[in-house]
């Protein structure tokens, strides 16, 4: 480097450094979300973001291939991406073992994922995605249980009913409603590409360009609307079913959505999305359906599978915006264990075995190391926003109490040693 310029301290556009703050608000969502779905039955799984560019190439979104990926060459000349999402690694997965593997699969992932999207309000180049799949059920229990466990994370947050709406269309519907008009293949993709940007479109633009799909005076989202062909009638019954069904079970906020087409090229079948329905915060939390054919493009027979995903932005947002995060997520440790005197070596040690037993019994125990006073040290508590602070030396290893502060209130609670923990596990 031949400049003096200090490097920058800011991060790469549009990604995020998470200190500790930020990084256990994220913890604790993932906690929620991985010991809900933990006891549904699902398995977690993981893999590298690195991918062969051309997994994304036959099948993803084509905004997503040719506007969004990071692709790169490497030193081996191999072209490599860095994942924008999870289904086609999912689907890799799975026809790699598919001999081995007990189907039906529910499995999820978290991790980072890739776009190199215009940064703006929930839209970033990296976020992290909760994936979750069910994967060789061929009829709408696998629709019924992905819906249910979208809904049953925000219920774990604490949202109502009222708080989001389920939208829920099929792909059928409108496959079948371009086949009946005579739309080439082609054709049929770039008129779902246009619903699907529908939202992001002024209303006359979007009319001029839907005007080209007509045929015979009929325009496809008309005929589905209509319900009036034996084959979408069909398909909507399954679609008023999975609604009836979600409602019978206290979902009462799912809808038929019959715009609803979402991005990815390979989604068969039921399509759904999960939206905020306060319009500060109108976007859309989760997003998901069904990929019968992704799993069968590495070769072999056609594997069935549903699936959804949802962001760490949106969904933070969304428990923002609800008021649903909880106040003290700081990261901290519980409690601070100052030392009164630097130079009793005999007290310190009596405090490490006590702090030992705390930790043994789940507190979270950081040591005072520094020479400090201890009135110094508890305003280190203070600042590192720790909610407890106690004092321990000789004195407390002979009396066996000790006197612990609540920072945060002010106040004091004269303890016997043995029920310190119990004390402050019951406060978390
Ligand atoms: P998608 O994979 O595009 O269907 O998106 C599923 C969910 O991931 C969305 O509902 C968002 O919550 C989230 N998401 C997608 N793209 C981004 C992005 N660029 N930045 C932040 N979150 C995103």
């Amino acid at each position: 480097m031949t400049s003096r310029e200090p490097l920058s301290t800011e991060p790469y556009k549009g990604v995020r450094d998470f200190y500790p703050a930020d990084w256990a608000k994220m913890q604790y969502v993932f906690d929620t979300v991985r010991t809900l779905l933990r006891r549904n039955g699902f398995e977690e799984y993981q893999a590298s973001p690195l991918e062969r560019a051309e997994l994304y190439e036959s099948k993803t979104s084509e905004e997503i291939v040719n506007g969004q990926t990071y692709t790169f060459t490497d030193r081996g000349d191999r072209r490599v991406t860095l994942r924008p999402e999870m289904t086609p690694t999912l689907a890799r997965m799975i026809a790699n073992k598919r001999h081995e593997l007990v189907f039906p699969m529910r499995w999820f992932s978290i991790g980072n994922r890739f776009r190199y999207e215009r940064p703006q309000r929930g839209r970033l180049r990296e976020f992290y995605q909760v994936d979750v799949d069910i994967v060789g059920i061929e009829d709408g229990k696998a629709e019924g249980e992905a819906i249910m466990r979208a809904h049953q994370i925000l219920s774990a947050f604490g949202a109502k009913n009222e708080d989001f709406e389920i939208r829920i269309n099929s792909r059928v519907l409108i496959n079948t409603a371009c086949h009946e008009l005579g739309l080439s293949e082609e054709e049929t993709l770039a008129y779902i590409a246009l619903v699907d940007r529908k939202e992001k479109m002024d209303t006359k633009a979007f009319e001029a360009e839907r005007s080209a799909f007509r045929r015979n005076g009929a325009d496809p989202l008309e005929l589905v609307e209509a319900n009036a062909v034996p084959a979408i009638a069909e398909e909507r019954a399954k679609v008023d079913a999975l609604i009836a069904a979600l409602a019978e079970r206290g979902m009462r906020n799912a809808i038929f959505s019959p715009t609803l087409m979402r991005g990815f090229l390979y989604y068969t079948g039921t399509v759904f999305e999960v939206f905020d329905t306060n319009p500060e915060n109108s976007r859309a939390l989760f997003g998901g359906g069904r990929y019968d054919g992704l799993v069968s493009l590495f070769g072999g027979e056609p594997v069935p599978a549903v699936g959804f995903a949802f962001g760490d932005v949106t969904l933070l947002d969304f428990l923002e915006t609800h008021g649903l995060l909880p106040a003290h997520l700081t990261g901290a440790p519980d409690l601070f264990i100052g030392i009164p005197d630097a130079s009793d070596s005999q007290g310190i040690h009596a405090a490490y075995d006590f702090a030992d037993t705390l930790r043994a019994r789940g507190v979270n125990v950081l040591m005072n190391l520094s020479g400090k006073h201890l009135g110094d040290q508890v305003k280190e508590a203070v600042r590192r926003t720790i909610p407890y602070f106690l004092a321990y030396g000789a004195q407390e290893a002979e009396s066996g109490t000790v006197t612990l502060k609540v920072l945060n209130e002010s106040r004091e609670e004269m303890l016997a040693t043995g029920d310190v923990a119990a004390f402050i596990t019951g406060t978390k």
